[in-house]
């Protein structure tokens, strides 16, 4: 048997994204720029699957710019409110401490380059406090950046009030929705929204293309320069069959959206239940804030990454947290975020279900998880210590 729940670092295509993908490739191969037949054919494509993104985001289509992805869409939000604010002598940037690389390397860089950057608490439950977002802005912030849905951990975060708060404030606000559209209800609108970031392959869509949404009236600078694409915002010919195998994702996963979170959050309350009884692990993140399909435990006295090569060894693919972490020795900045001390972050699983999975997957884990915990914890000489009293349990 084999049961996929890596589904936070990347899906599965859907049979209809996959359809749209072929029937793109071969159909449409013209350039979007040109000026005879072919192109503008292309354009119409193009300008269409545009349109649809915007109507399910709440967007008007002159507010999405297509780009490689989620980190791309990140990295151009953030360099451009740092330099319309470096224009005005703003140059102090607040976020929190449990982003997304693609948002914390890109304010690292920003950090090198003069300016200054405050990253809020997240607390024990993984959740930001919209009142924390408000006390850290500064007369000099040039921008808010709070993720919707946190990747490791599912939690999701008071967006809406934070938006409200960033209007009141008159400081542009970002949000890294990677994880939340196509699974939970955004609306750019509703949520005061100034600069979204979305990636196709975590809605069942292609890998390598994303959306950047920026409210009429914020001015975007390029990351990539060259021809006039995207309103002369990102330049590069567009991938049209990627475009609209993303469209079709994204439509098909709105529209199934409230069946498909009812499905999913009924495994995950299996898994959630299943893997609280095996001693001495926890659940990280707040029970009820969270994305239907994520699940974060830690078990005390094992590594992740031997849990996960057994998972796997047994037909599960999961992972210790965030895909670009793994192959590094350092616990997750996730879970180190939320207050957990090294040894017990080290021995995280997170198991991200999609609509494709079901209960007989849950079965398969909850069958497999408790019998390798308690195999790697015999092995383990901290697993002794901890048994025999020679140190005390942290959880
Ligand atoms: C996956 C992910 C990204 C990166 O998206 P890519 O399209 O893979 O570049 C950014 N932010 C979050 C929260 C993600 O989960």
């Amino acid at each position: 048997m084999l049961v996929y729940a890596d589904n936070a670092a990347t899906t599965a295509l859907s049979d209809v994204a996959k359809k749209a993908l072929f029937d793109t490739t071969e159909r449409v191969w013209g350039n979007p720029s040109s000026l005879h037949t072919v192109g503008q054919e292309a354009k119409t494509v193009l300008e269409g699957a545009r349109e649809k993104i915007a109507a399910l985001l709440g967007a008007d289509p002159k507010e999405i710019y297509f780009t490689s992805g989620g980190s791309e869409a990140d990295n151009q939000a953030i360099v451009s409110a740092a330099r319309n604010g470096a224009k005005r002598g703003k140059k102090h940037i607040v976020s929190t401490k449990f982003e997304h690389h693609a948002v914390l390397h890109t304010l690292d860089r920003l950090a090198k380059d003069g300016f200054e950057v405050t990253l809020v608490d997240v607390h024990e439950n993984g959740v930001v406090r919209p009142e924390e977002i408000a006390a850290a802005i500064r007369p000099d912030t040039c921008l808010v950046s709070v993720m919707y849905a946190n990747n490791e951990i599912g939690t999701i975060q008071p967006i809406r009030e934070i938006g409200a708060i960033c209007r009141e404030k008159k400081v542009p606000f970002h949000c890294d929705a990677v994880q939340a559209v196509g699974h939970i209800p955004v609306n750019v609108t509703d949520d005061n929204i100034d600069m979204l970031s979305l990636s196709a392959h975590k809605f069942h869509g292609p890998k390598g293309i994303g959306v950047l949404y920026a409210k009429r009236g914020i001015l975007l600078s390029n990351i990539i320069d060259g021809g006039a694409q995207e309103r002369g915002k990102r330049a590069g010919t567009e991938n049209i069959p990627s475009i609209v195998s993303m469209a079709a994702a994204l439509e098909e996963s709105c529209a199934h959206m409230e069946e498909n979170a009812k499905k999913i959050a009924h495994l995950r309350d299996r898994l959630i239940e299943g893997l609280s009884k095996i001693p001495h692990s926890r659940l990280n993140g707040d029970r009820e804030k969270r994305v239907p399909g994520t699940v974060n435990f830690c078990f005390e006295g094992i590594e992740g990454e031997s849990l996960l090569l057994m998972l796997d060894m047994n037909g599960i693919e999961a992972s210790s947290g965030s895909a670009c972490t793994s192959g590094s020795l350092d616990p997750s900045h996730v879970l180190l975020a939320i207050g957990l001390p090294h040894e017990i972050a080290h021995g995280s699983l997170r198991l991200s279900l999609s609509e494709y999975n079901t209960d007989e997957d849950v079965d398969h884990i909850l069958a497999t998880v408790p019998g390798i915990v308690t195999y790697l914890r015999n092995m383990s000489p901290v697993w002794e210590n901890l048994e025999t009293g020679k140190q005390p349990h942290l959880i």
